[in-house]
């Protein structure tokens, strides 16, 4: 069963929801100019974000994370995107030196060793990268519901963040089912293994499949306990953690 036919329900607010979004696009794209960028992780949410831009002609560049432990499945969208799209997608990585050492010191299993392991892998692979990314933009554009989990239930539209960048939360209150219902009427490209059952998808060894009835984060650092399971991208500087 694919995602799409096993997911794709709208809420009643759904035209009010998309409408809202698009707006939030539009005016953060008239103000922000080419400082402006989605930082996508090329699952669901941020194809629906893409999608946008590229519908509305939207002057929001596009970047990514390619953090050398995605799947081919998720890699395999950065040309999608591109083509599909015909958008550039600005691919960071993090610094090979810095990996290398890591690995050497830690071993290529040191996210299952600890949560401070796991968060030093998630801040060389995502955060430094994503700091470059993010270098001279006003502001960003992310992909996070409030539904994703209850980490995420108080997710604003907008924020500033301590260094001054906007940070557009656009889909804030969309429902799972919004997200499968707009990716089904405009044909959007998605990652494969959403119809495999990951809902959520980040690096290969951090992410599994779900079973029905699971929460839609339990298949990611599935070995940490709850309140652990950010990776920093969307933490605040005072809170503990380091998520895509
Ligand atoms: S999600 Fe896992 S593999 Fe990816 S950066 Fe974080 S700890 Fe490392």
């Amino acid at each position: 069963m694919s995602a799409v036919s096993l997911h794709a329900r709208p809420s009643d607010s759904f035209a009010a929801k998309l409408a809202h979004t698009t707006a939030m696009l539009s005016a953060a794209a008239a103000e922000h100019g080419s400082r402006i960028v989605q930082a996508t992780s090329l699952g669901a949410e941020d194809m629906v974000i893409t999608d946008l831009i590229a519908r509305w002609h939207l002057a929001v560049a596009i970047g990514t994370l390619d953090t050398g432990m995605l799947h081919a499945e998720t890699l395999a969208m950065i040309e999608r995107i591109q083509t599909h799209y015909g958008l550039h997608v600005e691919v960071m990585q993090p610094r090979g030196e810095t990996v290398v050492h890591f690995v050497a010191r830690h071993g290529e299993r040191a996210m299952y060793e600890s949560i401070e392991l796991r968060k030093a892998c998630c801040a060389i692979r995502k955060l430094e990268p994503l700091g470059r990314l993010l270098e001279g933009k006003t502001a960003w554009v992310t992909g996070l519901r409030r539904d994703q989990s209850d980490n995420r239930a108080a997710v604003p539209f907008s924020e500033h963040e301590a260094n001054g960048r906007l940070k557009l939360n656009p889909l804030a209150d969309w429902t799972w089912g919004d997200v499968w219902h707009y990716i089904a009427i405009n044909d959007v490209p998605y990652n494969p293994l959403h119809d495999q059952f990951y809902p959520s998808i980040g690096c290969a060894p951090c992410t599994r499949a779900i079973s029905l009835g699971e929460d839609f984060r339990a298949g990611r650092w599935w070995w940490e306990d709850e309140a652990a399971k950010e990776c920093g991208l969307h933490v605040k500087p005072s809170a503990e953690g380091v998520a895509a």
